[in-house]
């Protein structure tokens, strides 16, 4: 296993691990929903890092509370008490259907904690055979190998060895092939209210209720991934709160630390009943830093209004982009999306789409079934997004430019 060829050729460009097709472009710094390149260019950030920072780039006080966290205390470990954290999970259950909070660090790790939270219950609640879970195609939840597995697209699992067991991929909005796959090992149901990777696709709230019933009728847990969807990004501070129901399980990652990594897996009382004492854990996860950046994070998210001003720029996004669906009908075939979570369907690869728009000094993120999604930071003004829409305009024209050239 050793190529000396190999390796001289690879230092020659970058010493990461090449897993990602990185834009030729880095940035400095930032302010709000802008971006500062090295070479000193202005960017337009409408893709917030992937749904990532949330309250924008610098926001004084998250920089504020950085520092004076960062200089009094980072990191004890899960042995002591952590007042920050119980103030952080206090606030989150305050603010939604859960009673409990695991904090973890990333979204495949909430995700995991989910599932192993889901499957103690079963086992503790007599039933050790259910482990099963049942996911939908489309779906995204993390490249952990069981949330490779969880999600079931063949290119993120292809030459990693056997699928983890345990997870049965099902069509979306079909409740009767949910009923039809739930056997005695399933112990769970895991589903994005909204897919964010799979394309900005929108589950129909009856159809989540559908499943509540299900699981409420079949003793199942029924499991929200809202780690795109969450704190705020869709109008409302989680998704479910769209579909008049609520899951068993949340998970939360991306937006709820701004840019800190970190995230949290919120459950009812029962649902978290098997985690006791040393049945699961993590070293970093819930740390002083963390959870304090976490607190400030809700202070701007949970402000009164905030989260309806949220839903109000997202229907203002939604007229304008509806306007420019009209004036370009060759390039965006379709709208989706929720808030300020929202996709365009266009008619040429999304990964180009996206690349005319960097011609604009305008960042979007491209996703599956040919969409590319539009996430800006939820303090963007609308002013800003009036902006980004003239960006998208001028990037829909050069797109149309180069479709002419090729037919001619
Ligand atoms: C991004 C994402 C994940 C994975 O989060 P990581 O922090 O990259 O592990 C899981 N589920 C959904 C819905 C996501 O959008």
């Amino acid at each position: 296993m050793h190529s000396a060829q190999a390796t001289s050729s690879a230092q020659a460009t970058s010493a990461i691990v090449p897993t990602y097709a990185r834009a030729n472009i880095a940035f400095e710094r930032g302010e709000g929903c802008w971006l500062v390149s090295t070479t000193g260019e202005r960017y337009l950030d409408f893709g917030a890092g992937i749904a990532v920072t949330s309250v924008g780039h610098a926001h004084p006080h998250l920089v504020e509370t950085l520092v004076s966290q960062g200089s009094k205390l980072w990191h004890v470990s899960n042995l002591y008490q952590n007042p920050e954290g119980e103030r952080f999970a206090r606030r989150l259950v305050d603010a939604t259907f859960a009673d409990l909070v695991f904090f973890a660090n990333s979204g495949a790790e909430a995700n995991e904690a989910a599932i192993k939270m889901a499957r103690r219950r079963q086992s503790i609640g007599g039933h050790a055979e259910r482990y099963r879970v049942l996911t939908f195609e489309g779906a995204f939840h993390g490249r952990t190998l069981a949330m490779i597995a969880a999600g079931g697209q063949a290119k993120y699992l292809d030459g990693f060895g056997p699928k983890v067991d345990g997870f049965d991929q099902i069509p979306i909005t079909d409740l009767a092939a949910v009923e039809a796959a739930i056997g005695p090992e399933t112990a769970a149901i895991l589903i994005e209210p909204i897919q964010g990777e799979g394309g900005v696709r929108v589950i129909p709230p009856s159809f989540l209720r559908g499943l509540r019933e299900i699981c409420d009728r079949r003793e199942l847990l029924l499991i929200f991934d809202e780690v795109q969807t969450g704190v705020g990004r869709t109008g409302r501070f989680y998704a479910y709160e769209h579909c008049g129901i609520h899951p068993d399980i949340l998970t939360s990652a991306k937006g709820i630390g701004a840019g800190f990594p970190m995230s949290a897996c919120l459950a009812t009382a029962d649902a978290a009943r098997g985690l006791t004492v040393g049945v699961h854990g993590t070293t970093f996860g819930g740390n002083p830093l963390a959870m304090a950046i976490g607190n400030a994070t809700l202070d701007v998210i949970l402000a009164p209004g905030f989260i309806e001003h949220v839903a109000k720029l997202g229907l203002y996004l939604r007229q304008r982009l509806a306007e420019l669906k009209d004036r370009h009908g060759s390039v965006i075939e379709e709208l989706r999306g929720e808030g300020l979570m929202v996709g365009l369907k266009v008619k040429v690869p999304p990964a180009s789409f996206a690349e005319a728009c960097l011609g604009q000094k305008f960042l979007v993120i491209p996703a599956g079934d040919n969409v590319v999604r539009l996430l800006p930071p939820l303090v963007v003004t609308e002013e800003e997004l009036a902006e980004g829409v003239r960006r998208l305009d001028a990037a829909c024209a050069a797109v149309e430019e180069r479709l002419l050239v090729a037919i001619n």
